[in-house]
């Protein structure tokens, strides 16, 4: 760890322990939202993360083509809607920037986009913000932020959020003598200086409501994961697509069944870390259920579509087409790197499989491009 890290780190574990000794106990969900958002010291609110040199690489970072493939789904979409002469592209968690700056490019394709479009990326990081006006600078039109999505302007919408999910709090829930209990951090009882898991109350009925079905009489000692951010996120986009006719699409990493098990996972400079050691410092996330996801979705009210893989999806688009077409305007080493970068976007044993999309629209609307309907 460098010195400019030691302080923000110092500062979350202080403030960690402070609540923990008054509070007894956190739920994850509660830790996670310390350890990534502190305003001042939380792990996306300080630094940029994301990129090669920094903590953990996306797919718009390994390749333009990801999002610009994107880009055009989005244009698709619009035209969907009967090309509105003004709609919202809206990104969830945008990153560096790096995805909307490819999309806006490739929507240039599309006649009556560009004039059409009306960007707003929805940030919570201060440090994030810098970076992503830096990268959209030149962006082909304005763009505008805001803090959270009920924020963004009302109009047909396109919604998008790649590797956006998979960062929102989760709570994990223990079977524990033929019941559900919470999973809590607390302090080592010993060593007041460490973090641990432990077993908190009871599950409410409606959090065992959440659970799906096939494993609520699962064995003692399972753990499942509850999403009351994509609970949230659904509701939002239900309430907001009732309005407007829209498309959103999400693109993350998890399981497309309802499954058992700790998918928390902390990443430092590449490496996987144990996630109650220096919180801060570190980049948490959970497994997105892609199951769970569309269910939510149906139940609000939306028309659902997925989930698919990545890899099915980024052909599906055309992504050889694109990488031979930017494969004639550069040399060998480039047209070996841009089939390195399909490669990792599309093998079942890169992302191609372990990341997956559902997509949703307002009731009415025609299918979501490319992606077959959800069905339970
Ligand atoms: N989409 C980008 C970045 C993924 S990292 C890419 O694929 O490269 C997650 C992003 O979501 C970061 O920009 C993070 O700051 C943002 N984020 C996480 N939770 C958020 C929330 N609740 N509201 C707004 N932004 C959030």
């Amino acid at each position: 760890m460098s010195d400019n890290d030691f302080r923000p780190a110092q500062m979350i574990k202080e403030r960690l322990q402070d609540r923990l000794r008054s509070e007894g106990s956190l739920s994850v969900a509660a830790y996670m939202a310390e350890a990534l958002f502190h305003p001042m010291a939380g792990f996306y609110a300080t630094k940029d993360p994301l990129g090669a040199a920094n903590d953990f690489i996306t797919a718009p970072e390994i390749s333009q083509m990801f999002g610009e493939l994107l880009g055009l789904w989005a244009a698709e979409c619009w035209m969907q809607m009967g090309a509105p002469s003004r709609f919202e592209l809206i990104e969830l968690g945008p990153g560096t920037g790096r995805m909307m700056s490819d999309m806006l490019r490739a929507g240039r394709a599309a006649p009556g986009f560009l004039d059409a479009v009306h960007v707003t990326l929805v940030e919570a990081s201060p440090a994030l913000k810098m970076v992503q006006g830096q990268t959209l600078a030149n962006a082909p039109v304005p763009v505008h932020w805001a803090k959270d999505f009920e924020k963004t302007p009302s109009g047909p919408a396109v919604v998008i959020g790649n590797e956006f999910l998979d960062c929102l709090p989760i709570r994990q829930a223990v079977r524990h003598q033929g019941q559900w209990r919470e999973r809590v951090v607390t302090l080592h009882p010993e060593d007041q200086d460490r973090f641990v898991f432990g077993l908190g109350p009871m599950l409410s009925d409606s959090d065992i409501g959440y659970i799906a079905p096939a494993l609520r009489k699962s064995e003692d000692g399972a753990l499942v994961e509850l999403r009351p951010g994509d609970q949230q996120q659904m509701e939002q986009l239900a309430n907001r697509f009732k309005r407007d006719p829209s498309y959103a699409l999400f693109v993350d990493y998890g399981s497309s069944k309802p499954e058992t098990g700790d998918t928390l996972q902390a990443i430092r400079a590449h490496q996987k870390v144990d996630p109650l050691d220096a919180p801060g410092t570190a980049d948490l996330t959970a497994w997105v259920d892609f199951d769970r996801l569309l269910r939510l979705g149906l139940d609000a009210g939306l028309a659902a579509f997925g989930p698919m893989t990545q890899g099915e999806f980024l052909t599906e688009l055309g992504i050889e087409q694109r990488a031979a077409v930017l494969s004639k305007s550069v040399d060998e080493s480039g047209q070996a790197r841009l089939k390195r970068q399909m490669h990792r976007l599309v093998s079942p044993e890169d992302m191609g499989e372990l990341f997956k999309l559902a997509a949703f629209s307002s009731d009415g609307l025609p299918p979501a491009p490319g992606i077959a309907p959800f069905s339970r």
